[in-house]
Order: structure tokens, then C-alpha cells, then sequence
């Protein structure tokens, strides 16, 4: 017990106080104090930093929000920092660990009723345990026609990723945008409905998302203003018909013409899905390892990339796109895509059954069409034990922006000694790049090194006026500190709410760089 991580505001007699309380609400098997045993589970595997770090102190698993309500009781009374997780599949940006050593994991992983889905309407409405594959295998058991949307893993909760802002691949891709109507649990244990479904009357909880006053959803995603415990989530109604297909481009370069084609077939609503770029090597873990390759140090040279190409028929860049609609629909959009991608030299385009035994066609086209996988994670692959954190900055969707950002990104990997692994997103106006920092995390000089490289990512892009929309645990005040308009205006603002609804900061302190009063440096 003594190498226990604690919370810092604790003795240890007062910790343990407080787990003799938890355990009387929810039992000796649903709270988790054994470090080797239990407390392993919620580490992240995929840090760049030590474990110890991140070590939590216990975990408690609740089953309702009148046993959330008890628990905030008790970490109220002792001053017991949770931290809530839903499914705690947030690998790249820290999975089940909390921000520091000591907190207590709030999982609510337990939480897991699909408590409605509405055919007509197209939604449906979940606790925090739901993964992608459990909703998907609920619709498929039903015969529903209704399509999710999963994030690239499918074991992540529908909850959980839509309060981090996370996208999937389907035109309902941008998952907090298709969220209506949320219940939270504020700290002091109140219980709030938002939107229409606050008026006790209410039938159009889950229909229309403002209902009367502000707009709140917003302020319980990336925060640590509420436990998020049921979402309304806008199901997309299956299409009357789906074309997958696929165009690949041989050069680097050619990422700033595929960028300035593809942004306003987006915008105008040509490509409804989120537009995906995938970069050479993200599509190639699929079926081959670094290995085969290239065995010395740093990255695979042009020569490695070159032949990977060549052998699995696949460009530097490769574009996945979908139609949905009507076969008429579908007949004419193609004509102007298709007309728009043969401006760019080089092209090549494929369609459903052209490439049968290529799983990274197989899986983007699962998951273009709402059926969740975890092809993903071949990924982890390409350099034996692999890890990875995300990089994810945000620009405009133009060719310079892309470009801009590709080769910043790859520059920098490249100098550390890593293979430059990113796709990019066109999103509704603007650009995503998703870049997997993969190292090997059995090599504690390369995670540091990892670590470093993560860290001068974040200040590049702040000079080029690029923010990160997402952030790992340990980078998560670097980023908020670049968020610095007008001497921090916004944060201050974060953090004046959050001594408002938590002035003890008993949920999840830190959360991007959120801290109440008494924890601020
Ligand atoms: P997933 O399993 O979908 O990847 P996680 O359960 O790991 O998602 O949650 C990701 C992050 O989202 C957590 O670290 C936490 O900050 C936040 N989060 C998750 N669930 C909730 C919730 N119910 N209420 C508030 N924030 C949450």
C-alpha cells in the first residue's frame, strides 16, 4: 500500500475512509483498488510517459445516476478527484488513465442500456457503456434501418467519443453535431436534462436541440463540468443505395490539388461524408510491416515507400469516398467527381470488387457505411510493439493549408525518427490531419523521444495558426495554452464556470487544462 498513488489532497487514512464509504454503495466487487490486480486495466498503454504517472488510486463502477449521485457525496466529503471515463477506449489521447496519479476512475462502463431507439425519427438514446459495436449489433438484431456511425475502433462508447468531439465516416460523421438532448450529474449531484427535454412536458427531447435559453450541450464535451450519464444521438436512415469507391494519386505533391478538388465538392454537399485522404503507410499496415522494408533506423526512405506502392497498388495518397442515394442520384454526382478527380494526373479509381482481398478497402468501406471494425489498430503493427498518440490540428481546407501541414508534420517526424503516418479529413469547411505518432513502447527512448517530437508538433502549429481539436492527457494544458486570444480570455472563462459547478474540482481536474481554483498554477 505504500507506493499507492494517492490523491494529493488525501491521507492515506482518509483515502481509505472514503473506499470503505464507496464500497458500501456499490459493493466489494465494483470498486477496484489493487494495483496490480484491477488498477492495471486502467492504464494507458499507449503513453509516452512513465505509467506511474498516471496511475489511478481506485476505480468504481456505478450502475445508475442515484448511485453516481451517492459516490459525488462521498468524493465531495473527502475532496476525491474522479475522473469519468465511459468505455475508457480513448487510446491515442490517454485511454482509461486519468489526468494524474491518485484520481479515482468514475467508469461507467456498467452504464450500458440502449434505452430507446426511435425508428421513425432516426435516433436513438444511450448511456455512457454503449459501444458502436453493441448499438450496431442491437440495430442488426431489430432489423432496424438505421445506420450508426462509428469511430475507426468500434469498441469505443457512442457517448464517449461524441463528448471528445470524435468523427466517424458516414455524412453523420461529426458525432456532437448529430447530438441531441443530454443528461448530466453536475457535481453538487444535481441531475439536468438539456434542450426540449428540460420542459416536463416534452415529446421533442431527442427531435429538436435548443429548446428555450441557451444552448449547454457544448459545455459538458472535452470538459469537467458535468458526468455526461444519457445522450439523444441522430441516427442517419439507411440509403436506398451506397457506392464505396476509391481514387489513388502516385505523389506527395499531389495532396494540394486532391485537397482544393475535394473541398468544395464538400462544401456543396457532392462528397457528403467526411472526404478521407489516407496516406501511403496508414493504408499499408494493413498488410505489411516496416520490416519487410527497411530495417535500419529512422524512417523508411522514398525507395521503401516507392515499392510498398508498387506492390500493394496503392498511391502516396488514397482518397475514400462513398455515394449514398438513389441510383439516379448516384449516376450523376459520380459524373461530376469523377470529372473532378481526372483533373489531377495520375489518378486511378476503384469501385466494389475491384480490390477483393485488400482489407484496407474492406474496412473503409465498412466503415463509410456505418459497420464498425477494428481494422485500425493493424497500425500498431508497422513497427512491431507499436503505440501511437494523435496528432490533430485543424486548418483551412485549401492545397497551401495541406500542404503546409503535411510537410511541418512530416518534417518534424522525420527529424525524430519517425515514419510520417497521417490522413486528412475534409470536414464541412475545414481540414483535419490526423497524424499517428506510432513508436515502439517497449523502447523508453523512443517513447521519449515521442514525447519531445509531440511536444514541438504543438508549438509548430501554434505558429502557423493551426489548433489541435483534441489532446492527449499530457499535453492537454500545452494545447489550452495556445488557445490564448485576448491574455486567455476563454480558459479564464473555463475556469470561472468551473469553480461555479465544481469549486472543489472533484471531477476530473486538468481535463484540458481545466482546473478549479485550488489547483491552478
Ligand atoms: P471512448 O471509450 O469512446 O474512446 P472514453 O470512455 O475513453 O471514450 O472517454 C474519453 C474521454 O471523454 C474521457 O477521458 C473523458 O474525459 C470524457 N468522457 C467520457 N465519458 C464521459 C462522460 N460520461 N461524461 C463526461 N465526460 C466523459
Amino acid at each position: 500500500m505504500s507506493d499507492k498513488a494517492l490523491p494529493e489532497s488525501l491521507t492515506l487514512e482518509q483515502f481509505e475512509s472514503a473506499v470503505a464509504e464507496l464500497r458500501e454503495i456499490l459493493g466489494q466487487d465494483r470498486v477496484y483498488t489493487d494495483d496490480i490486480n484491477e488498477l492495471r486495466a486502467y492504464r494507458d498503454v499507449y503513453a509516452t510517459t512513465k505509467d506511474e504517472l498516471h496511475m489511478p488510486s481506485a476505480a468504481i463502477a456505478p450502475e445508475s445516476v442515484e448511485e453516481i449521485q451517492k459516490i459525488l457525496a462521498v468524493a465531495r466529503k473527502y475532496v476525491v478527484p474522479l475522473w469519468t471515463i465511459s468505455t475508457g477506449k480513448n487510446f491515442a489521447y490517454g485511454g482509461p488513465a486519468p489526468r494524474k496519479a491518485g484520481y479515482v476512475v468514475l467508469d461507467l462502463k456498467r452504464m450500458n442500456r440502449i434505452i430507446e431507439v426511435n425508428e421513425k425519427y432516426g435516433y436513438a438514446v444511450v448511456e455512457p457503456g454503449v459501444s458502436y459495436f453493441d448499438l450496431y449489433n442491437y440495430l442488426q438484431a431489430k432489423k432496424s434501418k438505421l445506420w450508426i456511425d462509428p469511430a475507426a475502433p468500434g469498441w469505443g462508447s457512442v457517448l464517449g467519443n461524441l463528448t471528445e468531439h470524435g468523427a466517424g465516416y458516414t455524412p453523420y460523421g461529426d458525432h456532437f453535431l448529430m447530438n441531441c438532448g443530454m443528461q448530466v450529474v453536475l457535481a453538487d449531484g444535481s441531475v439536468v436534462e438539456t434542450g426540449m427535454g428540460s420542459a416536463s412536458t416534452s415529446n421533442t427531447a431527442h427531435l429538436h436541440k435548443y429548446g428555450h435559453g441557451p444552448a449547454v450541450e457544448g459545455l459538458f464535451t472535452q470538459s469537467n463540468f458535468g458526468i455526461v450519464t444519457k445522450i439523444g444521438i441522430w441516427l442517419m436512415p439507411e440509403p436506398p443505395g451506397y457506392r464505396p469507391y476509391m481514387v489513388t494519386f502516385p505523389k506527395e505533391e499531389d495532396l494540394y490539388q486532391i485537397t482544393e478538388v475535394v473541398a468544395p465538392l464538400r462544401l456543396n454537399m457532392l462528397i457528403p461524408n467526411a472526404a478521407t485522404t489516407v496516406g501511403l503507410i496508414w493504408d499499408a499496415c494493413q498488410r505489411v510491416t516496416k520490416k519487410q522494408y527497411y530495417l535500419g533506423k529512422g524512417p523508411a526512405p522514398p525507395s521503401a515507400l516507392k515499392k510498398i506502392a508498387e506492390d500493394l497498388n496503392i498511391g502516396m495518397w488514397n482518397f475514400y469516398g462513398a455515394l449514398y442515394g438513389p441510383p439516379p442520384l448516384m449516376d450523376n454526382n459520380w459524373k461530376i467527381l469523377e470529372e473532378a478527380f481526372r483533373s489531377i494526373p495520375g489518378a486511378k479509381f476503384y469501385f466494389e470488387g475491384d480490390r477483393p482481398d485488400d482489407p484496407a478497402w474492406k474496412y473503409r468501406a465498412q466503415l463509410m457505411q456505418g459497420i464498425p471494425n477494428m481494422a485500425e489498430f493493424s497500425i500498431m503493427n508497422w513497427v512491431g510493439s507499436g503505440a501511437h498518440i494523435d496528432f490533430a490540428p485543424r486548418s483551412p481546407a485549401t492545397g497551401e493549408d495541406a500542404m503546409k501541414q503535411f510537410t511541418t508534420i512530416r518534417d518534424r517526424a522525420h527529424e525524430y525518427g519517425f515514419d510520417y503516418i497521417g490522413e486528412f479529413l475534409v470536414g464541412w469547411r475545414e481540414l483535419l490531419d490526423v497524424f499517428m505518432l506510432v513508436f515502439d513502447r517497449t523502447d523508453d527512448e523512443e517513447r521519449q523521444r515521442a514525447h519531445e517530437c509531440f511536444g514541438k508538433l504543438i508549438e509548430d502549429h501554434a505558429k502557423l495558426g493551426y489548433g489541435e481539436y483534441r489532446a492527449h492527457l499530457d499535453f492537454m494544458d500545452q494545447i489550452a495554452a495556445t488557445y490564448s486570444w485576448n491574455d486567455g480570455a476563454l480558459w479564464k472563462m473555463h475556469h470561472r464556470i468551473k469553480d461555479a459547478l465544481d469549486p472543489q474540482g472533484v471531477l476530473s481536474p486538468g481535463k484540458m487544462g481545466i482546473w478549479p481554483e485550488s489547483l491552478r498554477k
